[in-house]
Protein backbone atom coordinates (compact mmCIF):
# COMPACT_ATOMS: atom_id res chain seq x y z
CA UNK A 1 0.00 0.00 0.00
CA UNK A 2 1.04 3.82 -0.81
CA UNK A 3 0.89 6.06 2.06
CA UNK A 4 1.70 9.91 2.14
CA UNK A 5 5.37 9.31 2.64
CA UNK A 6 5.39 7.60 -0.34
CA UNK A 7 3.31 10.75 -2.48
CA UNK A 8 6.14 12.87 -0.64
CA UNK A 9 8.76 10.70 -1.69
CA UNK A 10 7.56 10.73 -5.05
CA UNK A 11 7.27 14.19 -5.93
CA UNK A 12 10.57 14.93 -3.96
CA UNK A 13 12.01 12.30 -6.32
CA UNK A 14 10.19 14.12 -9.51
CA UNK A 15 11.51 17.81 -8.15
CA UNK A 16 15.12 16.01 -8.15
CA UNK A 17 14.55 14.62 -11.63
CA UNK A 18 13.14 18.37 -12.95
CA UNK A 19 16.24 20.03 -11.86
CA UNK A 20 18.34 17.43 -13.38
CA UNK A 21 16.46 17.40 -16.44
CA UNK A 22 15.69 21.19 -16.53
CA UNK A 23 18.29 21.95 -19.35
CA UNK A 24 17.40 19.56 -21.48
CA UNK A 25 13.48 20.04 -21.03
CA UNK A 26 14.40 23.72 -22.24
CA UNK A 27 16.32 22.72 -25.01
CA UNK A 28 13.04 20.10 -26.05
CA UNK A 29 10.77 23.95 -25.74
CA UNK A 30 13.69 25.94 -27.69
CA UNK A 31 12.69 23.54 -30.46
CA UNK A 32 9.38 23.77 -30.79
CA UNK A 33 7.75 26.67 -28.35
CA UNK A 34 9.63 28.92 -26.33
CA UNK A 35 11.88 27.32 -24.30
CA UNK A 36 10.76 27.58 -20.79
CA UNK A 37 9.72 24.51 -19.89
CA UNK A 38 12.92 23.34 -17.90
CA UNK A 39 12.60 26.23 -15.70
CA UNK A 40 9.14 26.61 -15.68
CA UNK A 41 8.53 23.27 -14.13
CA UNK A 42 11.93 23.71 -11.74
CA UNK A 43 9.98 26.98 -10.52
CA UNK A 44 6.84 24.97 -9.64
CA UNK A 45 8.50 21.70 -8.17
CA UNK A 46 10.91 23.46 -5.92
CA UNK A 47 7.37 25.40 -4.96
CA UNK A 48 6.29 21.75 -4.18
CA UNK A 49 9.09 20.21 -2.03
CA UNK A 50 8.91 23.93 -0.25
CA UNK A 51 5.50 23.96 1.03
CA UNK A 52 5.61 19.67 1.34
CA UNK A 53 8.21 20.54 4.16
CA UNK A 54 6.03 23.67 5.68
CA UNK A 55 2.44 22.22 5.56
CA UNK A 56 1.60 18.53 6.83
CA UNK A 57 -0.06 16.40 4.64
CA UNK A 58 -1.54 13.41 6.06
CA UNK A 59 -2.72 11.58 3.30
CA UNK A 60 -2.06 10.77 -0.41
CA UNK A 61 -4.71 13.17 -1.48
CA UNK A 62 -3.62 16.15 0.63
CA UNK A 63 -0.04 15.38 -1.00
CA UNK A 64 -1.21 15.20 -4.25
CA UNK A 65 -3.49 18.01 -3.82
CA UNK A 66 -0.94 20.46 -2.48
CA UNK A 67 1.64 19.70 -5.25
CA UNK A 68 -1.38 20.48 -7.46
CA UNK A 69 -2.03 23.73 -5.96
CA UNK A 70 1.74 25.08 -5.59
CA UNK A 71 1.96 24.42 -9.44
CA UNK A 72 -0.79 26.09 -10.53
CA UNK A 73 0.05 29.00 -8.34
CA UNK A 74 3.86 29.39 -9.33
CA UNK A 75 4.26 27.97 -12.89
CA UNK A 76 2.80 30.03 -15.59
CA UNK A 77 1.94 29.07 -19.32
CA UNK A 78 0.58 25.75 -20.47
CA UNK A 79 2.40 23.19 -18.30
CA UNK A 80 1.21 24.95 -14.77
CA UNK A 81 -2.26 24.67 -15.14
CA UNK A 82 -2.25 21.60 -16.90
CA UNK A 83 -0.21 19.30 -14.79
CA UNK A 84 -1.73 21.53 -11.51
CA UNK A 85 -5.04 20.08 -12.57
CA UNK A 86 -3.28 16.37 -13.51
CA UNK A 87 -2.38 16.25 -9.69
CA UNK A 88 -5.42 18.34 -8.08
CA UNK A 89 -7.69 15.93 -9.54
CA UNK A 90 -5.81 12.79 -8.66
CA UNK A 91 -5.45 14.28 -5.31
CA UNK A 92 -9.66 14.72 -5.01
CA UNK A 93 -10.21 11.24 -6.56
CA UNK A 94 -8.00 9.82 -3.85
CA UNK A 95 -10.53 11.31 -1.16
CA UNK A 96 -9.20 11.39 2.12
CA UNK A 97 -7.62 7.14 2.34
CA UNK A 98 -4.49 7.09 4.40
CA UNK A 99 -3.40 4.44 2.18
CA UNK A 100 -4.20 3.07 -1.32
CA UNK A 101 -2.82 0.24 -3.98
CA UNK A 102 -1.68 1.00 -7.37
CA UNK A 103 -5.16 0.26 -8.96
CA UNK A 104 -6.81 2.76 -6.84
CA UNK A 105 -3.80 5.26 -8.14
CA UNK A 106 -4.20 4.43 -11.47
CA UNK A 107 -8.06 5.38 -11.05
CA UNK A 108 -7.15 8.34 -9.75
CA UNK A 109 -4.49 9.48 -12.52
CA UNK A 110 -7.05 8.70 -14.97
CA UNK A 111 -9.49 11.28 -13.34
CA UNK A 112 -6.64 13.87 -13.71
CA UNK A 113 -5.91 12.56 -17.07
CA UNK A 114 -9.54 13.45 -17.87
CA UNK A 115 -9.40 17.17 -16.30
CA UNK A 116 -6.21 17.78 -18.24
CA UNK A 117 -8.25 16.76 -21.60
CA UNK A 118 -11.45 18.76 -19.85
CA UNK A 119 -9.39 22.17 -19.41
CA UNK A 120 -6.64 21.86 -22.95
CA UNK A 121 -9.15 20.19 -24.73
CA UNK A 122 -6.28 18.16 -26.42
CA UNK A 123 -6.49 14.48 -27.79
CA UNK A 124 -4.40 11.26 -27.48
CA UNK A 125 -2.13 12.20 -30.85
CA UNK A 126 -1.90 16.07 -30.52
CA UNK A 127 1.48 15.82 -29.21
CA UNK A 128 1.27 16.92 -25.70
CA UNK A 129 1.82 15.40 -22.38
CA UNK A 130 -1.57 13.40 -23.27
CA UNK A 131 0.89 11.47 -25.08
CA UNK A 132 3.43 9.84 -22.14
CA UNK A 133 0.91 10.47 -19.43
CA UNK A 134 -2.58 7.95 -21.12
CA UNK A 135 0.06 5.12 -21.93
CA UNK A 136 1.34 4.95 -18.58
CA UNK A 137 -2.04 5.23 -16.57
CA UNK A 138 -3.06 2.16 -19.33
CA UNK A 139 0.44 0.66 -17.98
CA UNK A 140 0.47 0.85 -14.39
CA UNK A 141 -1.72 -2.03 -13.71
CA UNK A 142 1.00 -4.08 -14.32
CA UNK A 143 2.97 -2.44 -12.08
CA UNK A 144 5.05 0.93 -11.88
CA UNK A 145 8.30 -0.16 -13.92
CA UNK A 146 5.37 -0.74 -17.04
CA UNK A 147 4.12 2.81 -16.37
CA UNK A 148 7.65 3.64 -16.90
CA UNK A 149 8.62 2.39 -19.80
CA UNK A 150 5.24 3.03 -21.20
CA UNK A 151 5.49 6.58 -20.97
CA UNK A 152 8.91 6.78 -22.05
CA UNK A 153 8.11 5.19 -25.58
CA UNK A 154 4.88 7.48 -25.66
CA UNK A 155 7.23 10.65 -25.14
CA UNK A 156 9.58 9.04 -28.13
CA UNK A 157 6.25 8.48 -30.06
CA UNK A 158 5.62 12.21 -30.21
CA UNK A 159 8.67 12.95 -32.49
CA UNK A 160 6.91 11.86 -35.89
CA UNK A 161 3.52 13.89 -34.68
CA UNK A 162 2.40 17.11 -35.97
CA UNK A 163 1.28 19.29 -33.27
CA UNK A 164 -1.99 20.10 -32.58
CA UNK A 165 -2.25 22.14 -29.33
CA UNK A 166 -0.16 24.69 -27.51
CA UNK A 167 2.34 26.74 -28.96
CA UNK A 168 4.01 23.97 -30.75
CA UNK A 169 1.05 23.81 -33.00
CA UNK A 170 2.20 27.34 -34.43
CA UNK A 171 4.78 25.23 -36.07
CA UNK A 172 2.19 23.41 -37.91
CA UNK A 173 4.25 20.54 -39.83
CA UNK A 174 7.98 22.19 -38.65
CA UNK A 175 7.10 20.93 -35.16
CA UNK A 176 7.23 16.94 -36.72
CA UNK A 177 10.94 15.46 -36.07
CA UNK A 178 10.63 17.20 -32.54
CA UNK A 179 9.75 15.12 -29.09
CA UNK A 180 7.19 17.16 -26.88
CA UNK A 181 8.69 18.95 -24.06
CA UNK A 182 5.48 18.06 -21.85
CA UNK A 183 5.59 14.57 -23.01
CA UNK A 184 9.10 14.00 -21.28
CA UNK A 185 8.76 15.88 -18.19
CA UNK A 186 5.20 13.61 -17.80
CA UNK A 187 7.67 10.85 -18.71
CA UNK A 188 10.24 11.92 -15.79
CA UNK A 189 6.83 12.45 -13.30
CA UNK A 190 5.89 8.74 -14.11
CA UNK A 191 9.36 7.69 -13.49
CA UNK A 192 9.51 9.02 -10.69
CA UNK A 193 6.97 6.58 -9.03
CA UNK A 194 9.42 3.78 -9.63
CA UNK A 195 12.28 5.41 -7.71
CA UNK A 196 10.01 6.45 -4.94
CA UNK A 197 8.50 2.83 -4.42
CA UNK A 198 12.56 1.28 -4.15
P1 LIG B 1 4.22 27.19 -22.62
O1 LIG B 1 3.91 26.47 -23.92
O2 LIG B 1 3.09 28.03 -22.17
O3 LIG B 1 5.53 27.89 -22.66
P2 LIG B 1 5.47 24.98 -21.26
O4 LIG B 1 6.60 25.20 -22.20
O5 LIG B 1 5.82 24.94 -19.82
O6 LIG B 1 4.31 26.04 -21.49
O7 LIG B 1 4.77 23.59 -21.59
C1 LIG B 1 4.61 23.14 -22.92
C2 LIG B 1 4.02 21.74 -22.90
O8 LIG B 1 2.68 21.78 -22.42
C3 LIG B 1 3.94 21.11 -24.26
O9 LIG B 1 5.13 20.43 -24.61
C4 LIG B 1 2.75 20.15 -24.14
O10 LIG B 1 3.16 18.85 -23.74
C5 LIG B 1 1.94 20.75 -23.03
N1 LIG B 1 0.70 21.32 -23.55
C6 LIG B 1 0.54 22.50 -24.17
N2 LIG B 1 -0.75 22.69 -24.48
C7 LIG B 1 -1.42 21.58 -24.05
C8 LIG B 1 -2.79 21.17 -24.07
N3 LIG B 1 -3.76 21.93 -24.58
N4 LIG B 1 -3.10 19.95 -23.52
C9 LIG B 1 -2.13 19.18 -22.97
N5 LIG B 1 -0.84 19.52 -22.93
C10 LIG B 1 -0.48 20.70 -23.46
MG1 LIG C 1 7.26 26.78 -23.21
MG1 LIG D 1 6.02 29.83 -22.00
Amino acid sequence: MLDADFFRRWMTVAAASVDREADRLTALDAAIGDADHGSNLQRGFRAVTAALEKEATDTPGAVLTLAGRQLISTVGGAAGPLYGTLLRRSGKALGDAAEVGTPQLAEALRAGVDGVMALGGAAPGDKTMLDALIPAVDALADGFAAARAAAEAGAVATVPLQARKGRASYLGERSIGHQDPGATSSALLIAALEEAAS
